[in-house]
């Protein structure tokens, strides 16, 4: 079974945009080809223009997931092993060398599921986009947006282990509780604060020097009057755009070039080659308690749609994943 998409979305996608298709498939695989069935099923907000953009009427939505191997034509991957692969909603997928990731490795104290959130696609965008990019010093301060989800929960983290000050902001009361439980020095509500560079300037009265982007938009731009001069702006996301009907209306950064700020955007797949070491990394954080995990679980995989939906909608802290 997988999911496919009924209609293009319009605004926030919405549970009747998706359809299950059954398939027979044929396991008659090629040389290179894994068939597995799926134990965890990712759902991110890239899925939202992903869709739009690649995903043609029929085919399944796009992501990633965990998967047991039942056959393989492949050497490097034997039945029963677990493999992340990017393999769509679907509940068994055929794949090859192209969509698979890494193998799923037993590691004493952590779940199966970390492997589509900290030790997945989100955990190397955040190790990788934060670490790269932003170059953070000890004693720096950086500041994460949308602070309670997948990747923002981690970049915190991941500043404060470096020794930085850490400041966020989130959509909710519990989810500021959250991110300060994990270790941010001061979080603040977007979505009642109606004066961001006021409030950073109180969080951060000696500035920003590194600010990880999630989310795009007016919150973007005004971040920027808050940075100290040579800052680092790591570009990963801009979620306050993908549901909206009109994109490409932003003012433009002039203050970046006053204040010489180095911002970059990132695709994580372009740190391909990081990513053995910030697995390695990331492993030993959480084995030595320093970096927490905390997963929204949704139980099914026919709920996969709202779990998507809910994640665009916020209803997620830490990393949103599907327990097939
Ligand atoms: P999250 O787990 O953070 O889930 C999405 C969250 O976004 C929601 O929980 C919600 O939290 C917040 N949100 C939704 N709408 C808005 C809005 N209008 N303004 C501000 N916040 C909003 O997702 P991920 O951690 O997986 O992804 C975070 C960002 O990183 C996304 O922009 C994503 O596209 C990007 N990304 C980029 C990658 C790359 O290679 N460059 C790779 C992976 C992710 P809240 O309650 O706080 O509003």
């Amino acid at each position: 079974r997988y999911f496919t998409k009924t209609q293009e979305f319009d605004g926030m996608p919405k549970v009747i945009d998706f359809k299950i298709v059954e398939e027979e498939i044929d396991d008659d695989l090629k040389d290179k080809e894994i068939l597995g069935e799926a134990i965890y099923i990712s759902v991110d907000p890239y899925t939202r223009y992903a869709v739009y953009y690649n995903v043609p009427p029929g085919a399944p939505i796009i992501g990633f997931q965990v998967i047991k191997v039942t056959k393989s034509k492949n050497p490097k991957y034997f039945v029963g092993e677990k493999i992340m692969v990017h393999g769509g909603w679907r509940t068994t997928c055929k794949v090859d060398d192209e969509q698979v990731w890494y193998k799923v490795d037993k590691i004493s104290g952590i779940d199966t599921s970390v492997f589509v959130g900290a030790l997945g696609m989100p955990g190397m965008t955040a190790y990788c986009g934060f670490l790269e990019i932003c170059q953070p010093k000890e004693g720096e301060t950086v500041f994460v947006n949308g602070c309670a989800g997948a990747v923002g929960n981690l970049v915190g983290q991941i500043a404060k282990i470096k020794g930085c000050k850490v400041i966020g902001c989130c959509g909710s009361d519990e989810k500021i509780k959250f991110a300060k439980s994990i270790g941010f020095d001061d979080v603040f509500n977007y979505k009642t604060c109606k004066d961001y560079p006021g409030i950073l300037k109180k969080m951060a009265p000696n500035g920003v020097d590194c600010f990880f982007d999630n989310v795009g938009g007016r919150m973007s731009t005004d971040v920027l009057a808050c940075m100290n001069v040579g800052g680092r702006i790591s570009v990963c996301g801009a979620i306050s755009a993908y549901n909206s009907k009109t994109l490409g209306q932003g003012k433009p950064y002039n203050i970046s070039i006053v204040k010489q700020l180095l911002m970059r955007g990132f695709g994580v797949g372009q740190f391909k080659d990081k990513f053995p070491e910030a697995l390695k990394h990331m492993i030993q954080w959480i084995q030595e308690g320093k970096l927490k995990i905390h997963e929204t679980t949704t139980k099914g995989f026919e709920n996969t749609p709202q779990a998507f939906i809910d994640m665009l909608s916020g209803g997620n802290i830490g990393k949103a994943v599907v327990k097939v």
